[in-house]
């Protein structure tokens, strides 16, 4: 980016928790022309950023822009939501890529339907999100217009109620707190009646990145009503510490009134929270907005992401142990996590070159590989457990 000094982002003045959350959206920045009157460009920068947006749209909410120093070029921030040119990079210095390299449409039953494991359904409820976070693992599908939301809900649920070994469900997107409050009613009652669902979660990043969304409460009166009839949680997905603020603190706090527990899903990403700083503020800050860390993903292996975000897996083990060995004991409870095409696996940790994990869940079709443990050789520079060789274990 350029060095000349920024000084137009500031919206101090707002009081975001006052907004209309539907008001406030077509303000966000989704276009060059508008970034470019908040963040300085050169003009070769101008033109790179515009064949990005072409690739993979650009929404920034102007909340989430205000929390960028724009006086500094590599603000965490600003890595998360503002398009770079690196993203250009389909696959580079850390190996291939894939749209889709948590297997995800293997598993595709149709109405967004996806049901990897066999007690867990997957419904992608709408491709809109209020940001199109740069990191995103569903960069093939997020930002695609989706018209049949409700209808295909329906059918969704139609095919859980016919699915006893079904007893949870995630709905996710995109970011379904982002869709009306009334289809988002019409979506839980579907689920209200199924016997055989223990609970629901509506992964969100909505409390991070628009928390005036839960400024609206009617939304939080939905929440809390169905939160009777089955337990609700809100899955989330801080990255950096300086997500956590007065705005996004009252967001869990509203959540949690309602009843709804909050988890937070972490990516490691280079140059946003790969410092153990960065780590220990980031999980004992979420504690302390009574967010409970849950997984730190390692970043996939998707295209015009893995390039310049994820941290080789040997640096990331050392970097990830040391920041636990400073962190509450609660902020530490969470799993440093591979999210695989063959499974969910829990990075244990390393003895030498030689890592460790364990399989926490498994595909349908190879239930014994559950609970398995695995053991790899690192290497100095593989970020993904196919850049590895397997290691027998007695
Ligand atoms: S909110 Fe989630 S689904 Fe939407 S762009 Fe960000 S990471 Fe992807």
């Amino acid at each position: 980016m350029s060095g000349t000094p920024a000084t137009t982002i500031s919206c101090d003045s707002i009081d975001w928790m006052n907004l209309d959350w539907q008001d406030e959206l077509p303000n966000n920045i989704k276009n060059v022309d508008a970034l470019k009157a908040v963040l300085p460009l050169t003009a070769a920068e101008e033109a790179d950023l515009r064949q990005v947006v072409d690739a993979y749209p650009m929404n920034i909410p102007r909340y989430y822009l205000d929390l960028i120093d724009p006086t500094d070029a590599d603000d965490p921030i600003r890595k998360l939501a503002v398009p770079t040119t690196e993203e250009l990079i389909v696959a580079g210095a850390m190996g291939e890529t894939t749209p889709d390299p948590y297997g995800d449409d293997k598993h595709d039953k149709g109405n967004g339907i996806l049901h990897k494991y066999a007690y867990t359904a997957l419904v992608v409820a709408t491709e809109y999100c209020s940001m199109y976070c740069r990191h995103c693992f569903r960069k093939r599908m997020v930002g695609l217009p989706n018209n049949q939301t409700v209808e295909n809900f329906r059918n969704a649920a139609t095919y859980i109620a016919a699915h006893p070994e079904i007893s949870n469900v995630v709905i996710s997107g995109g970011d379904p707190l982002l869709l009306p409050t009334e289809v988002i009613r019409q979506m839980l009652d579907a689920l209200k009646e199924i016997p055989h669902l223990n609970f629901v979660r509506i992964g969100s990043r909505a409390p991070v990145v628009y928390p005036m969304r839960f400024a609206d409460k009617e939304l939080l009166d939905v929440l809390a009503d169905f939160n009777r009839s089955k337990t609700l949680q809100v899955p989330t997905h801080f990255n950096h510490p300086n997500e956590i603020t007065p705005e996004t603190a009252e967001a869990v706090k509203r959540l949690c009134e309602a009843g709804i527990t909050v988890n937070n899903q972490a990516v490691l990403l280079r140059g946003v929270n790969d410092a153990e700083e960065t780590l220990v503020a980031l999980m004992n800050g979420l504690m302390s907005i009574g967010v409970n860390p849950y997984y730190l993903y390692q970043c996939m292996p998707v295209a015009r992401v893995r390039h310049h975000f994820q941290v080789p897996l040997k640096e990331g083990i050392d970097l990830v142990d040391a920041a636990r060995r400073r962190m509450d004991g609660y902020a530490k409870r969470f799993k440093f996590i591979m999210g695989h095409d063959i499974g969910k696996l829990e990075i244990c940790g390393r003895s030498g070159n030689t890592m460790v994990l364990k399989q926490i869940h498994a595909r349908q079709e190879a239930p014994e590989e559950a609970s398995r443990l695995l053991a790899y050789t690192l290497t100095e520079t593989g970020g993904w457990l196919d850049d590895f060789d397997e290691v027998a274990l007695d």
